[in-house]
């Protein structure tokens, strides 16, 4: 199945992560936000990826601005998505906010559209379930900077078809990148197990073992990791991980997942990571 047209619903961090990556591969997308603000400062930092991608990406099509730009409606209304073969819905990581939208898509989208959930840890069965096609429902773990990544975590929900994940897989192969299935529990393994070490590295901030930047020294040359947990948490944006553990915290009712009180505390002062300008680092002279 080829994909000509692919809803986004959420203009955020990974929602214009998406629609780089769609239309740097010739893909039609419509970008839909609730906030036309949010949708405002999509269109600048599309477009500076766009011109930038290939240069910080070798792997990363070179597309001219202005006939990628082409290829995107950006719009506050969801049914302008009718006629997509796809959706991919990245809006805010709270199960309130996604379910009414998971309603209305299933609504709005033609019956053989599938539904790709981009989500850090919430349930893909449990999406599936707020619609008549749970067979169509899939988790697509996008990662930022989602044109650098050529593999993805692909969530099977409980009724997920063998023919969706066939179409997911092409769907993905359209963007250069190759899928790793996994089942579906809260977390999966990418978040299951990275909100567990951010979240400590957190405790040990806040426990002043060692800073924020010695921490994540010590990830980088002594694991050989190409980020620190710190880094990495600003980069997906605190508030998302703190929301994130939440989800793993009801889902499991585990204590494990407890979320670090220096994290809420950096929510609460608007310190969200490079979004905002600031997290553990300050990102404020960085364009
Ligand atoms: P974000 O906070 O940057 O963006 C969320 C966007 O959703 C905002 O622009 C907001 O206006 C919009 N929104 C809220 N309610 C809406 C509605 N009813 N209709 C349309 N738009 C609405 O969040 P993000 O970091 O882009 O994360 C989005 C999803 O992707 C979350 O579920 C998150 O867990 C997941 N995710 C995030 C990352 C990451 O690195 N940030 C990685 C993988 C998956």
């Amino acid at each position: 199945m080829e994909f000509k047209k692919v809803g986004v619903i959420g203009a955020g961090t990974m929602g214009t992560g998406v629609t780089v990556d769609l239309v740097l591969h010739g893909i039609y997308t419509v970008l839909v936000d609730i906030s036309e603000n949010s949708l405002e400062k999509a269109k600048g930092e599309i477009t500076k990826s766009i011109r930038f991608a290939p240069l910080v990406h070798k792997g990363a099509p070179k597309v001219p601005v202005k006939e990628a730009m082409e290829k995107i409606s950006f719009t506050t209304d969801l049914s302008q998505v009718a006629d997509c073969d796809a959706v991919v819905e990245n809006v805010t990581e709270d199960w309130n906010i996604k379910e009414p939208i998971y309603r209305e898509l299933d609504k709005i989208c033609k019956p053989g559209a599938i539904f790709g959930v981009d989500t850090s840890c919430i349930s893909i069965t449990k999406v599936a379930s707020l619609t008549g096609r749970p067979d169509k429902v899939i988790g697509m773990h996008f990662m930022n900077p989602v044109y650098a990544k050529p593999v993805i975590e692909v969530m099977r929900g409980f009724h997920t078809s063998d023919e969706t994940v066939k179409h997911a897989e092409e769907f993905l192969a359209q963007l250069n990148k190759k899928a790793i299935i996994v089942n579906d529990y809260p977390g999966f393994v990418t978040n299951r197990i990275s909100h567990l070490f951010m979240n400590e590295a957190m405790w040990v901030v806040q426990d002043q073992v060692a800073s924020a930047e010695d921490v994540d020294k010590i990830f980088k040359k002594c694991f050989g990791h190409t980020m620190g947990p710190l880094e990495t948490a600003d980069l997906i944006g605190l508030d998302t991980v703190m929301q994130s553990l939440h989800v793993l915290y009801e889902s499991y009712q585990d204590p494990k997942f407890r979320c670090c009180p220096l994290l809420k505390k950096m929510v609460d002062a608007g310190l969200l990571g490079r979004k905002s300008g600031k997290g553990f680092y300050d990102y404020s002279g960085k364009g």
